[in-house]
């Protein structure tokens, strides 16, 4: 690995004076705003934020005549003639198969007085409490059950079936649906596009990376993992790429489209549209390259769907990045554990507008210290030297990142409280002719990555020369995300500490 100076916060780097390094830090980020500009923060990596941005949607009114016809319950349980009166009691049986379910009506005799096939595109909708109306072509059948258990029963055996086609791909499965929609939803506008394309540190790093490992595509077959605007496939044709297989699922894909088009690139890139879990290459490639990194590396788990297009790469085919470090270290900051506490204590008042909130205050401390923080800091809170761990992209596999369990030993270089542990990492991109980094430590022009911390909710005491040790353990989950937990003790008092926290909720404090 080269030697990056002022990059990593070891031993050589901590004895520059952090001050300089600040100063270098931040003249540096007024270079990028270029002459006469004022810098403007780098915009979130928006994603995890879209809860708080929403994406914007287009409602467009839709307008039809209709007839109307009300039916209440006791209309449902008799009034309304919907069978014949003296109709007996009939079974109903449901047998589910791969993608759809067969449904059978029998009689008391044992004929068949109803029979249909229930898939993905069969429509149906519950009716009152306990009915159910199925639509098949010009005829509709209302089914009525005893009781809503029932009716909810059969309701979630047929959802089953109706998803289970989905369930096939790895994507899917390890995804909930509304988190997919909301995040592909964000990817496809153009303008979060362009907050990642305006990120000066990321985009011309990638580009650099590519132009000058020239000979790692020239002639060669390329795979964008999760193309968006397609930015990184023409950086790939710009170093000699025969073809670009530029993948991605969101509906940006029909943009990057136009891009190639009009770019008259049609015949070195093709945008396919789907996820890379999903679709199917004419060809396997040379190289594969992404942009999978969220909040604290992990977040989005993305980095799993970049594994995952391995199954097309030749063997001892490229990845670029090539690996990941993720650095963690234990910083001192009261001003933001402080400010935390401050924001829980709303729910202390015990006469908000005559209303006693504090039953609550404990709750919401709670919720208040589960959210990681996404900002910069200046690098002297920290105390230690970083702790580090590598994902190599070349040799990992998806399941690895299921639960990623980061052990540290911190070698304490100041005396103090310990409120925390901060995180950032690194991507290296090593060619055949150089490698090269992109990071997004706090010694680093900033990048809408920013560095994230994670506070402890019991601060720890510890002095210099002690040692605090203990492990994160990240646990992915359906929400494209990660549980944290944090265990950190310090060897020599016995103190210990910890948290949990849920990356998919950061908190952003950039001011
Ligand atoms: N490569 C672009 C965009 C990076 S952002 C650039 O560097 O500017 C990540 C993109 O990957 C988003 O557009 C997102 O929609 C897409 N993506 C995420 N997961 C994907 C998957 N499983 N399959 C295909 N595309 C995916």
């Amino acid at each position: 690995m080269p030697e990056r100076a002022g990059r990593c916060l070891c031993g050589t780097c901590l004895s520059v004076k952090p001050s300089r390094r600040l100063s270098l830090f931040l003249s540096s980020l007024a270079r990028r705003a270029g002459p006469g500009k004022q810098r403007q923060p780098p915009e979130l990596r928006g994603w995890a934020a879209a809860g708080i941005m929403a994406a914007p949607q287009q409602h467009q009114l839709l307008q039809y005549s209709v007839k109307l016809l009300l039916v209440s319950e006791e209309q449902l349980r008799g009034g309304l003639q919907l069978a014949s009166p003296n109709q007996g009691a009939l079974q109903l049986a449901v047998q589910p198969g791969e993608e759809d379910a067969d449904v059978t009506v029998t009689d008391a005799d044992g004929v068949c007085v109803f029979k249909c096939l229930v898939n993905r595109d069969t429509e149906y909708c519950r009716v009152g409490k306990e009915s159910v109306l199925i639509t098949l072509g010009y005829n509709s059948a209302l089914l009525q059950f005893k009781s809503h258990s029932e009716y909810s029963t059969f309701s979630n055996a047929l959802k089953r079936c109706r998803n289970q086609k989905k369930e096939h791909s790895v994507f899917n499965q390890r995804t909930e649906e509304a988190s997919a929609a909301q995040y592909f939803q964000f990817y496809g506008c153009l303008s979060q596009q362009q907050n990642m394309m305006q990120d000066f540190v990321r985009t011309a790093t990638y580009h650099r990376a590519i132009l000058q490992n020239h000979i790692d595509f020239k002639d060669k077959v390329v795979l964008d993992v999760g193309c968006g605007s397609g930015i990184l496939s023409f950086f790939a044709v710009q170093a000699g790429a025969r073809k670009v297989y530029a993948v991605e699922a969101s509906s940006v894909a029909k943009y990057a489209e136009i891009l190639v088009r009009s770019n008259n690139l049609s015949d070195k890139i093709m945008v396919l549209s789907g996820k890379i879990e999903e679709i199917s290459l004419p060809e396997n490639v040379d190289v594969v390259i992404s942009e999978p990194m969220g909040y604290m590396l992990f977040n989005e788990r993305m980095l799993e769907s970049y594994l995952h297009s391995k199954k097309w790469l030749k063997s001892n085919g490229m990845m670029f990045p090539t690996f990941s470090d993720i650095h963690l270290a234990p910083f001192s900051d009261e001003q933001l554990y402080m400010e935390h506490y401050s924001r829980a204590n709303f729910w202390y008042q015990q006469c908000f507008y005559g209303v006693n909130l504090s039953s609550l205050r404990s709750a919401a401390v709670d919720e208040y210290f589960r959210q990681p923080i996404v900002d910069t800091f200046d690098i002297r809170i920290l105390m230690a030297r970083t702790v580090k761990y590598t994902v190599n992209f070349t040799e990992a596999e998806e399941e690895d990142l299921h639960r990623v369990e980061i052990p540290f030993v911190f070698q304490m270089m100041q005396s103090g409280l310990i409120h925390g542990l901060a995180f950032w990492f690194d991507v290296a991109f090593v060619g055949s002719l150089v490698t090269v980094w992109l990071s997004t430590a706090p010694t680093e022009p900033l990048t809408h990555w920013y560095q994230v911390r994670c506070l402890l909710q019991t601060p720890l005491f510890a002095k210099e020369g002690e040692t605090l040790s203990g492990k994160v353990l990240f646990v992915a989950n359906k929400r494209q995300s990660y549980d944290i937990q944090i265990v950190a003790v310090v060897d020599q008092t016995g103190f210990k500490s910890g948290n949990i926290l849920d990356l998919k909720n950061p908190f952003f404090r950039y001011a």
